[in-house]
């Protein structure tokens, strides 16, 4: 935000399989472009299915920018310096403050176990399993898994009935004012939100508190759940996954797409360096 060329990219990017490697969950291929992003003040929002525990636990990551949303676009976290306009609702939370958009978790976990029941749908959800279980089924080392179990807002399950199950935990969730979003590794019950509509409230903050500046969005996902936040974009990258497949994303109009020819942290890094040097020649 320093009024160069390149202040005017703001950039949403989801975390597992996207900028954090699918496997060893680790950032190192994207660290050049990471870099070249802090030296320009291009920021950069993580918005991502994790909890507000893991995400705080990368202060390198959220440092670029002063809000970063979470659960699948449950929840904006705003640093307390962060100019937010009038008229918006927030509530303080330590040093943050917090615009939530989905549901709190016990409405959500309370929604999924009467779906459930309703229709005897055969699911395991974080709730059912330990910090032990959580840890094999993300491939999350066991303090990590701890901070996935600390939901505030959504409840991912793994999904283990047939199609006429799945159709009616859908409609019963629908029912109770819950939705199903599906994500790389797991589903989630949530509040009726996604990653798209959060991100479209975070960039409508950055116009308010940055009105001289004509923001480029640049969004950056891999799974299901991105592609809300991959329409909202103006820019919008699909990260390739590990086995060179990619998420069948349907553009919007006018919107430049991108499949990144690497995949994770790598296609992440490579794409993100092209756009900011395209913004910078001019
Ligand atoms: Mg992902």
């Amino acid at each position: 935000m320093n009024g160069n060329i390149g202040s005017e990219l703001l950039v949403f990017t989801d975390l597992d399989g996207t900028l954090l490697d699918f496997s060893t969950y680790s950032c190192n291929a994207a660290l050049l472009s990471l870099k070249r992003m802090k030296e320009c003040g291009i920021p950069l929002v993580i918005n991502s299915s994790k909890t507000r525990a893991e995400i705080e636990t990368m202060p390198s990551l959220t440092s670029l920018s002063g809000a970063f949303i979470v659960e699948n676009g449950s929840a904006i976290f705003l640093d307390e310096c962060f100019p937010l306009p009038h008229g918006i609702e927030t509530e303080r939370s330590g040093r943050h403050r917090v615009i939530m958009l989905g549901r709190p978790y016990e409405d959500v976990l309370g929604g999924l176990r009467q779906a459930r029941i309703q229709c005897r749908a055969r699911l395991k959800s974080f709730s059912d399993m330990s910090t032990e279980e959580v840890s094999r089924i993300t491939g999350l080392d066991l303090e990590s898994s701890l901070r996935a179990k600390e939901r505030e807002y959504s409840e991912p399950f793994i999904f283990e009935g047939d199609e006429k199950e799945l159709d009616c935990l859908v409609a019963q969730l629908t029912e109770r004012g819950l939705s199903c979003i599906e994500g790389g590794r797991l589903s989630y019950a949530i509040g009726s939100t996604d990653k798209g509509r959060a991100a479209s409230m975070v960039r409508e903050l950055y116009r308010a508190a940055f009105p001289d500046i004509r923001w480029r969005t640049v969004a950056l996902g891999d799974g299901p759940n991105d592609a809300a936040m991959l329409r909202m974009a103006d820019v919008a990258v699909v990260i390739r996954r590990p086995d060179g497949s990619f998420l069948d994303y349907e553009p919007e109009p006018s919107q430049q797409v991108i499949i990144s020819s690497k995949p994770g942290p790598a296609g992440w890094n490579e794409e993100v360096s092209r756009l900011i040097d395209e913004l910078c020649i001019g």
